[in-house]
């Protein structure tokens, strides 16, 4: 049965509230007036509205931004009744509160249109379609992958000096973004606004699908806390360490290597013996599953070799905490050197096209200080010291309704409006190359040559 007591975490994103941050970003045209949006994210189990507006004067301004997550921590996983039950409860409200802090006009309404729980999602759009018809104001659908990608150009906006002369919003394109959440792990090339290209995604489990699961299995009972993700780290490395004694492979040999480690076991790195070798170890695709059985496997002939143990066997072959500490942290590098691996392939591959000069790596695991460190030294051992990374804040890493603004924004500022007639999209891709033509290959959009 479904608990309708939902005990909500209230994230107030109070860092970015009444947080007024000048710049000059948009084109001189653009300038002219102050382009304010209400944005509605809705897409999951995040309930988030935030009021953003942009203007010469002003630069970037947002007058208020609160999500309300559903609690979904009696189940293993996200319950999507419980998540849509969530947006029901709250959305209004948000949406009321919002409309109190709001010191200037609304130009239009922004809401994710997809991908995402199509019934989750339709409260957020049905709700901005509502609202844009009483304000009598536009309303503009929002690819919620886009504005993960997108994110960058929002943190650097809110960040930029009030001196700031600069018209082209950074890190201007191209940039490639390294996606990781509970849900995606994705290396995107972002090409330009409405061109994101997916260069390398996940063929079974997302990286913090696989680092919650392997926390859970690893972890003594009373260190297992939420997030998981944040609890194995914190597991791994008690004290984060300046220096993690890590040396990074400098050729793509060493990165197939298998590391023994002092307890006589290891994990082998991600598709070293698949099929068709060196070949196959360079397919342009993520995969944790068979990363996260093999701790699993390796946990269960720890404990219980044979199923028989006597009590006094099982207590032999219990796992020692510095065991367990060891594990966590040969997980989370091989993991972390795997998602490295696969930029580096790109790299590697693109001698003729624009090179890159910045990668942006976002979601809630991107939180994570080893495999920020992990990412930095694969790519200096490789002589990519040039891209700089960039790490969005964990608030607009994860999901959020000011990057659905931003992104309303950025969309409403290069011409383009919804109809009123869009539906939410279950599946949506966000490459122009990709069957369904991507974000603007779905149909519904208007484009208004008088932006
Ligand atoms: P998101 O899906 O973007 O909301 O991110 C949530 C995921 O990030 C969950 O799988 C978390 O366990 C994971 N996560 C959060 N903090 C960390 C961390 N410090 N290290 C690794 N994973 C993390
Ligand atoms: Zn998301």
């Amino acid at each position: 049965m479904l608990p309708l007591s939902l005990h909500s975490n209230r994230v107030a994103s109070t860092f970015i509230r009444s947080h007024v941050i000048r710049n000059r970003i948009w084109t001189r045209r653009a300038h002219l007036r102050t382009l304010t949006t209400l944005a509605i994210e809705t897409s999951c189990d995040d309930t988030s509205v935030a009021i953003l507006s942009s203007s010469e004067q002003d630069g970037t301004q947002v007058h208020f931004h609160e999500k309300i997550t559903a609690n979904n921590d009696a189940y293993n996983g996200i319950h999507p009744l419980v998540a849509l039950h969530s947006h029901r409860a709250n959305l209004a409200p948000l949406i009321e509160k919002a409309l109190k802090q709001c010191p200037s006009q609304i130009d239009f309404i922004s809401a994710t249109r997809g991908p995402g729980m199509r019934s989750n999602l339709a409260v957020g759009l049905d709700t901005a379609k509502g609202l844009a018809l009483g304000l009598n104001i536009p309303f503009l659908g929002v690819h919620h992958m886009q504005a993960h990608a997108l994110t960058p150009r929002l943190v650097l906006a809110m960040n930029a000096p009030p001196s700031s002369v600069d018209d082209v919003v950074q890190p201007a394109f191209p940039f490639l973004t390294v996606l990781v959440s509970g849900g995606h792990t994705m290396l995107i090339d972002s090409a330009g606004l409405t061109d994101h290209s997916i260069l390398a995604e996940t063929c079974d489990i997302a990286l913090g699908d696989c680092l919650d699961k392997a926390a859970r299995a690893i972890l003594p009972r009373d260190l297992l806390q939420a997030p998981y993700g944040k609890a194995l780290e914190d597991f791994a490395f008690p004290q984060a360490p300046l220096d993690y004694d890590y040396t990074a492979p400098t050729r793509r040999k060493e990165e197939l290597e298998y590391r023994q480690t002092r307890w006589y076991w290891g994990l082998k790195p991600v598709f070293a013996d698949s099929k068709g070798g060196m070949k196959t170890s360079r397919r342009m695709a993520y995969s944790f599953a068979g990363l996260l059985s093999a701790v699993e496997r390796l946990l269960l002939r720890k404990t219980a070799p044979d199923g028989h143990l006597t009590d006094e066997q099982r207590k032999q072959e219990e796992i020692s905490v510095d065991e367990r500490r060891d594990l966590a942290r040969e997980i989370q590098r091989v993991a972390f050197e795997h998602l490295a691996s696969r930029v580096l392939l790109h790299l590697s591959s693109m001698s003729s096209v624009p090179s890159i000069n910045t990668m942006v790596v976002s979601g809630g695991v991107a939180s994570n200080q080893y495999l920020r460190h992990i990412m930095r030294s694969m790519l200096d051992a490789r002589g990519y010291t040039h891209i700089k990374l960039e790490f969005p804040p964990v608030e607009l890493c994860t999901d959020n309704a000011l990057m659905i603004a931003w992104t309303g924004l950025e969309m409403w500022r290069a011409g383009y409006r919804s109809d009123l007639d869009i539906e939410p999209i279950r599946k949506w891709s966000m490459d122009p190359k990709a069957e369904d033509g991507g974000i603007l290959g779905v149909g519904g959009w208007r484009h208004d040559g008088q932006s």
